[in-house]
């Protein structure tokens, strides 16, 4: 029952920005810690040459995501230039089949893990820990809608974080706070706005897609600051009942 549950403040669930209005700030920040430059293909042609040879016996690798030399079989250092996408063999887009997202991560941590390492040099083992854990963040990327769109806008030119997919649309904002009040107030109508609340995640994912497909950035990002909302609103039903 919601009543007898803790309930936070609600501007807990709120992404930071849409309370602190710190928005170009925290854009900037990001700017300046170099984590744009991850994705901006200029970065990517420069270093792409430095990718080419195995360390060990400098063999030429044929792409920028071989985890292991197909000369020595040794492991390789992690690509600096390979999309996550790339990494976990899947399709540049935003409707990607997560069942196979889900079967290449295993089978590439099956590969990859520091446990398969641990007979061989400290160099090796060091470079399974680095592989696995990037094939690790780039899977918990792509596998929820939200993030996986938050990274696609980054691969796109348009940098934005979690924390910056915030609305200044007021009346939006203010449905949205709605939309607590009502969850925190009793399971009926909490019921009610976990049903409205699927709808809309459903329109807004199709409006994502759609964007993403024609190559409609700006649209993109304003169905993403909306899906920011939803998702959270649909996080915060399910961590409060189990009824999925
Ligand atoms: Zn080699």
């Amino acid at each position: 029952m919601f009543g007898r549950r803790f309930i936070p403040k609600i501007a807990a669930f709120f992404p930071t920005g849409t309370m602190n209005n710190s928005i170009s700030r925290s854009r900037n920040a990001w700017l300046l810690t170099g984590q744009y430059n991850k994705y901006a293909s200029s970065a990517k042609s420069k270093r792409r040459s430095k990718d080419r040879l195995c360390w060990k016996c400098s063999a030429i690798l044929k792409s920028a995501v071989e985890f292991f030399c197909p000369s020595c079989n040794i492991i390789q250092r992690p690509s600096k230039t390979a999309t996550y996408f790339e990494l976990l063999n899947s399709p540049k887009t935003f409707d990607i089949n997560t069942t196979q997202l889900a079967e290449e991560y295993k089978r590439l941590q099956w590969k990859l893990h520091p446990d398969k390492f641990s007979d061989l040099s400290k160099n090796e083992k060091s470079l399974s820990e680095e592989q696995s854990s990037l094939v690790n963040e780039a899977y918990h990327t792509l596998l929820k809608p939200l993030k996986r769109g938050l990274y696609l806008l980054n691969l796109n030119g348009v940098p934005v974080t979690e924390d910056e997919a915030t609305s200044t649309d007021v009346k939006f904002l203010n449905a949205i706070m709605e939309k607590y009040e009502q969850i925190s107030s009793d399971e009926e109508k909490a019921k009610e706005v976990y049903i409205e609340n699927t709808g809309d995640l459903k329109e807004c994912l199709k409006n994502v897609s759609s964007a993403f497909e024609k190559g409609d950035m700006e649209t993109a990002r304003q169905e993403m600051v909306k899906l920011n909302y939803f998702s959270k609103i649909d996080e915060f039903i399910k961590e409060r009942e189990s009824w999925d």
